[in-house]
């Protein structure tokens, strides 16, 4: 044999090597599964696809939290992981699930919207692939997920997505960004038929208030807000002001722009009765111009250039030495949910619900998110939900 066959081989073996070591690593990732204690308060837990056949058997299909009070009222849906890069929304949603009790109404929460997404990840950007959370029962470890749904499970892309129904021309990328599919239609592609789903529940259930949650970077003005079209201004406002004067924290309330399309924002308030609100944390690991992408990062938002910038007013959000860490983003979304909940609830007096049992803004920061977790192993099996 030829020297240069001999190095070609060894070349070819360590490429092979590369490649089925980091393919073990993302398969694992894919597979890794994060358990979910259904709370006193859950009645039943359903999967989305009740509400789109074509959902049935793909990874997009996700579970459905059902939490009914003992009185008839109004209901809401909470979903979070829409973006699965944004994790403050799903650890508020374990808090609801493992935690809240309904008196009155109906409480609807999906805590991986974009299933696939979940399972995506983002090695161009360095993402870690888990994080991890100490509680006092032992580690919790949670996979980072990704703004899109998995190519794995909806692919190719178009050159352009055109959005269904009102052919705005989108990025091609949109096409997997439960984010800009909605309303959705039956027999498009998977993540239209996930935002579908989640239309044909609002509209079959009678569903009063929809809350999309998600995270925004420091830098994008569109951040710790609540974003709201018209019919659901007035709510929002009434629940900004009053965080603000009770709990101490801003959190502003932007209009739903009318002319883009696609977002659950605007799409829901334009395709049924609901009321839809998408609130934002902010969430100093998805900014650009920030240190390694690191689990400490996405964990306390603490970083040196943002700082710098900061400094220099380049920030949409109060920034200190302290950065922006997950308490006070899973503090703000629990305290915000619940204010707009009772707001609505005060004009609504026939649609009331009343949530019991979750932490405030306050508590979540004294005490951390995972204070009000459940360990699983001292669960009932038939409760626990992997996720
Ligand atoms: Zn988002």
């Amino acid at each position: 044999m030829s020297r240069l066959w001999a190095i070609k081989i060894v070349l070819l073996v360590i490429f092979a090597a590369v490649i089925v070591h980091s393919g073990i690593q993302l398969f694992e990732h894919r597979h890794h599964k994060l358990p979910i204690v259904a709370g006193p308060g859950v009645t039943k837990v359903i999967k989305l696809s009740e509400y789109c056949a074509g959902l049935k058997g793909t990874v997009a299909d996700t579970d459905v939290f059902i939490l009914e009070g003992k009185e008839k009222g109004g209901k809401i849906l909470f979903m979070a992981n829409t973006h699965s890069n944004e994790p403050a929304s799903l650890l508020t949603a374990i808090i609801f699930i493992e935690n809240a009790i309904v008196a009155k109404g109906t409480l609807i929460i999906i805590p991986q919207f974009n299933h696939s997404g979940s399972r995506n990840t983002r090695p161009g950007d360095g993402y870690p692939l888990y994080f991890h959370i100490q509680t006092e029962w032992g580690q919790k470890t949670f996979r980072m997920g990704n703004r899109d749904a998995s190519p794995l499970d909806q692919w190719p892309d178009p050159d352009v997505y055109i959005h269904y129904p009102e052919r705005q021309l989108l990025s091609f990328i949109d096409v997997r960004n439960t984010n800009r599919t909605w309303p959705g239609r039956a027999d498009g592609p998977l993540m239209e038929k996930v935002t579908f789903a989640a239309m044909e529940l609002l509209r079959k259930e009678k569903v009063d208030l929809a809350l999309d949650v998600h995270g925004a970077e420091t830098m994008f003005p569109v951040t710790n807000c609540i974003v709201a079209p018209e019919q659901s201004v007035r709510i929002a406002t009434m629940a900004a002001l009053t965080v603000k004067a009770m709990e101490g924290f801003d959190n502003h309330v932007e209009p739903s722009p009318q002319g883009f399309r696609g977002l659950s924002h605007r799409e829901i308030g334009d395709y049924s009765d609901t009321l839809p609100f998408l609130l934002e944390a902010p969430i100093p690991f998805l900014d650009q111009p920030t240190g390694p992408k690191t689990e400490k990062l996405l964990l306390d938002g603490k970083d040196p250039f943002l700082l710098r910038l900061a400094g220099q007013k380049k920030l949409f959000v109060p920034y200190d030495e302290s950065g922006w860490p997950m308490e006070k983003r899973v503090g703000q979304h629990c305290s915000v949910i619940q204010e707009i909940v009772k707001q609505y609830s005060r004009k609504n007096p026939d649609g009331t619900i009343f949530i019991q049992n979750v932490p405030r803004y306050a508590d979540v920061v004294k005490n951390g998110v995972v204070h009000y977790y459940h360990d699983p192993a001292k669960s009932d099996a038939d409760r626990i939900y992997l996720h």
